[in-house]
């Protein structure tokens, strides 16, 4: 091999995270109003004493996050807009506006891009945030689709991924799984439609998982039940990878551990018929499925009685210290390690 040759790394052998740290190692904070970039799910901008900034950025890129085969240009919209507000929600805080950058193909019919933009409107509505501005070029391979957030929060109230502590509870909102499973019964459909385009796709009694996968809704409840509560997480992260690979991102930025236990996760009777039909382990579907946008936080102990009886909160585990492995324990007390399979998107 020359030496030419040898400089040049595959992607794959970085993972998508080493490449993110190695492409962001040597980026300084020069200004004093930075006060979080890169790491978190969204970047921290001091406005005044009280106030901080959060801003965060998105793309989805047809063939690789979406098909347009079976996704509704309108729910993609939606989709893209939900995202991004996730990433802010998971901070904590409230997403305010919203800039929308589109690459797309001459070919495309503007009645499309009018769709795509039916379902960035609806968004909007839906979630109370602003479009201010964005972008609009051509592009040779397909749509692409960027959009930037920016919410704000109170300082004191700003969710890290750093903050969880030794024994705070581990707890997950909503469902999961869903919306990977979800995504199998759109493939399994499609690959029947174009094995025979007579036959018209099977969606009925999948409602649920497709509408998950399809047009997610990013918890922006959770946030109000939060302040109803009186409560604020130690640590917080949106589920968009998979639980898994989020857990990790919380154990790693809080230098600790998690132990969680596979009968406390939240699977619906719907994950787990339909997880059975295509031969899969609804665990992994729920450690690895993603997709899912639902909040991962951690509270500390005193907060228990707060959030215990909550019906969109399950507590799933406990934070341990760093010696531990990260853990999921079944039912009968036995543990694997948790790794992430992430990375599906490269
Ligand atoms: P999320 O899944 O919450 O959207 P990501 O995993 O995409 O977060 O990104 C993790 C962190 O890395 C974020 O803080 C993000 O802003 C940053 N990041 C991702 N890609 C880049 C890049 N190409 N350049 C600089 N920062 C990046
Ligand atoms: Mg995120």
């Amino acid at each position: 091999m020359s030496k030419e040759e040898k400089k040049h790394h595959e992607i794959d052998a970085l993972g998508e995270f080493g490449l993110i740290d190695s492409l962001t190692k040597d980026a300084v904070l020069k200004n004093p109003s930075s006060l979080l970039g890169v790491g978190d799910d969204a970047a921290e901008i001091e406005l005044s004493t009280k106030e901080s900034m959060l801003l965060s950025t998105d793309m989805l890129v047809e063939g690789v996050h979406f098909n347009l085969s079976y996704v509704p240009l309108k729910s993609l919209g939606f989709k893209a807009v939900s995202v991004n507000v996730s990433d802010v929600l998971a901070m904590n805080g409230k997403p305010e506006q919203l800039t929308v950058s589109i690459g797309v193909s001459s070919k495309f019919p503007v009645e499309a891009i009018t769709e795509l933009y039916k379902g960035i409107h609806s968004a909007c509505e839906f979630y109370n945030v602003d479009l201010v501005g964005g972008d609009t070029v051509s592009s040779l391979s397909g749509l692409v689709l960027s959009i930037s957030v920016i919410g704000r929060a109170a300082k004191e109230k700003i969710c890290y991924r750093s903050g969880a502590k030794e024994n705070d509870l581990i707890v997950v909102t909503g469902d999961l799984g869903t919306s990977y499973l979800g995504l199998q019964i759109l493939e399994r459909e499609k690959g029947v439609f174009l094995e025979n385009p007579n036959i018209q796709p099977k969606l009925d009694g999948y409602d649920e998982l497709v509408k998950k996968q399809i047009q997610p809704i990013a918890r922006q409840d959770v946030i109000d039940i939060f302040q109803e509560l009186d409560f604020v997480p130690s640590s917080m992260i949106d589920i968009s990878d998979g639980l898994a690979s989020e857990l990790l991102h919380i154990a790693k930025s809080s230098e600790c551990a998690v132990s969680i236990y596979s009968d406390k996760l939240p699977i619906t009777e719907k994950v787990i018929l339909t997880a059975e039909e295509l031969s899969l382990d609804p665990y992994m579907c729920a450690m690895n499925g993603g997709e899912d946008y639902e909040l991962l936080f951690t509270a500390s102990q005193k907060d228990y009685e707060k959030i215990k009886n909550h019906p969109s909160f399950s507590i799933i585990g406990f934070v341990t210290d760093k010696s531990q492995d990260n853990l999921l324990i079944d039912k009968n007390n036995s543990a694997v390690r948790i790794s992430a399979q992430g990375w599906k998107h490269f």
